[in-house]
């Protein structure tokens, strides 16, 4: 038996490994625990991030009856007890959202997470307008006219990410059994060493602020980018800084709201600089990801709200060109748009509402990059997340390749569990690897790729790239393809 849950017997809190004769001094499980006991704790799985792929893992191994007995633990440096409270008016929302695909749904719906997501904050779109800003070639996503590339003709769920840790957070209370050390940051990891009676020389050792030490069979890395798990396990992270900006905020939209002809749909213009996407979230509000240069973003971060809304308008509706010589002004976009416009065709049905507003606070931005990890797996070691891989936004899939990789670790760690396998070995993890790996990798590929295609802004690859994707929107079986893989649901191109 692979799990410590099972291969022990309990005298009192001392636990005795019935296989092995090790014997584990554990302190009994506690929920939200602070780190102050330099006594070593044990456990099967320590999980280092609580960010959605780290929180969705627990929450998966707690809700499967094979893997609740396990002894598991989170550290995560942020206070999440806020996290699990969080609330915001009807009318407010968070910058940092994420389109869900109906894959990551239906898996957060079989761990009892979706639920207690607050769905009253969650919208959902049938309909994509992608478009190229240079050459005006178009494609649109209508799943509503083909719910066959998806359940119910929904391409993805736009949510809040705190909504969704928030909800992980109260159905992880719900399940119990996480002993979770937060507000506590890794200070050091290292293995464990020889003892009288106990081996731990392959043990990673998580070292919290505070001095308490957790032994680790499996240490799961959901750390984010910069991942101190992945460092521990020596394992190399490529990729490269795109030199660009995601600029990200809460608008608010002229009329009632994404009704009738502008039900529900996201845009995404592709611009030499990067793509503009505004994604709907309920009633008139919408988040904006913009993908710029540094220069563009700083400029973007630091107009007054009027200047910003006739940025993100002109973004939509201006050419390239326009849009360069109002980035190199310092003040009066507002009124450069307004002149602009009347100079410039557009058909009102192809782009979105009007932006009329900005939510105080919301504009902010991220650098991009692209990494991946040489591999998810090493000796008692498992990546995951963003720890494992970094993509750019512009197809929204960063956070559901994270929860692809939850879904393959869980089951990863089902199987050894129910075959009686060390949960930590490579070679337990070995399924996880090849599973993941090859599929993070083609995606990152092509996002990179497309990266790269729509960032000339002039050239004959714009004629090419133009006739490429007005080939694709009449071509009826690659785009299902492309809207199956768009929506995570994976289908073949036959
Ligand atoms: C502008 C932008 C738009 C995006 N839009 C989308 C989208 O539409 N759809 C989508 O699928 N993805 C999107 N993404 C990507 C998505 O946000 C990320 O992929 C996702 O949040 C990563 O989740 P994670 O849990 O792997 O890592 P993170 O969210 O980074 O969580 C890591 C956690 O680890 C903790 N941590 C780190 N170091 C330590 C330490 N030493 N000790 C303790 N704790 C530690 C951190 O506090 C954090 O809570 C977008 C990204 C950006 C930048």
């Amino acid at each position: 038996m692979a799990g410590l849950g099972r291969r022990v017997l309990t005298f009192g809190t001392r636990f005795v490994c019935r296989s092995c004769t090790q014997r584990f001094q554990y302190q009994s499980s506690r929920t939200f625990a602070s780190a102050s006991s330099s006594e070593p704790d044990f456990y099967d799985v320590v999980c280092v991030g609580g960010g959605p792929a780290g929180l969705s893992l627990l929450t998966a191994l707690r809700a499967n009856p094979t893997t609740s007995h396990l002894r598991v633990a989170l550290v995560e440096a942020q206070d999440l007890s806020k996290i699990r409270d969080w609330r915001l008016p009807a009318d407010r929302f968070s910058n940092r959202c994420s389109s869900l695909t109906p894959t990551s749904a239906r898996h957060l719906d079989s761990i009892g997470a979706w639920s207690h997501i607050q769905r009253s904050r969650v919208q959902e779109y049938q309909e994509m307008q992608v478009w190229d800003g240079v050459s005006g070639a178009r494609i649109e996503f209508d799943w509503a006219q083909d719910s066959a590339a998806s359940e119910g003709g929904i391409i993805a769920y736009m949510t809040e990410n705190l909504n969704l840790t928030s909800g992980l957070l109260k159905r992880l209370k719900e399940l119990g059994g996480v002993s979770i050390f937060d507000g506590a940051k890794v200070e050091h990891i290292s293995f464990g060493s020889e003892q009288p009676d106990l081996d731990l020389r392959q043990w990673p050792v998580v070292q919290l602020s505070g001095g308490r030490e957790l032994y680790a069979r499996l240490l799961v890395g959901a750390d984010g980018v910069n991942s101190p798990v992945r460092t521990f396990a020596g394992i190399e992270s490529r990729g490269w800084d795109y030199d660009r900006h995601g600029v990200v905020a809460t608008l608010e939209l002229e009329g009632d709201g994404w009704g009738g002809e502008y039900s529900k749909v996201a845009y995404q213009r592709f611009l030499p600089t990067g793509p503009v996407a505004m994604l709907p979230l309920p009633g008139n509000y919408s988040t904006l990801v913009w993908s710029t240069t540094p220069e563009n973003a700083a400029l973007l971060k630091s107009l007054p709200p009027q200047e910003f809304i006739a940025m993100v308008n002109a973004a939509f509706r201006l050419s390239p060109v326009d849009l360069e010589f109002m980035h190199k002004q310092t003040s009066g976009q507002e009124e450069e748009l307004a002149w602009r416009l009347n100079h410039t065709p557009f058909d009102p049905h192809l782009i979105p509402q009007t932006v009329v507003g900005v939510q105080e606070g919301t504009v902010a931005s991220f650098p991009l990059k692209m990494r991946h990890a040489d591999t998810y797996t090493g000796e008692r070691v498992a990546l995951i997340g963003d720890a494992a891989h970094a993509i750019h936004p512009l197809a929204g899939q960063g956070l559901n390749q994270g929860q692809g990789d939850v879904q393959s670790l869980a089951r990863t760690i089902e199987y050894a569990v129910s075959h009686g396998q060390d949960l930590g070995s490579t070679l337990s993890l070995e399924s996880y690897n090849a599973e993941r790996y090859a599929a993070n990798h083609v995606l990152l590929g092509v996002c990179d790729k497309i990266h790269k295609l729509y960032s000339v802004g002039s050239g004959p690859l714009v004629p090419l790239r133009s006739l490429g994707l007005n080939a694709v929107n009449a071509m009826g079986p690659l785009k299902k393809f492309l809207m199956s893989q768009a929506a995570g649901s994976g289908a073949k191109l036959v």
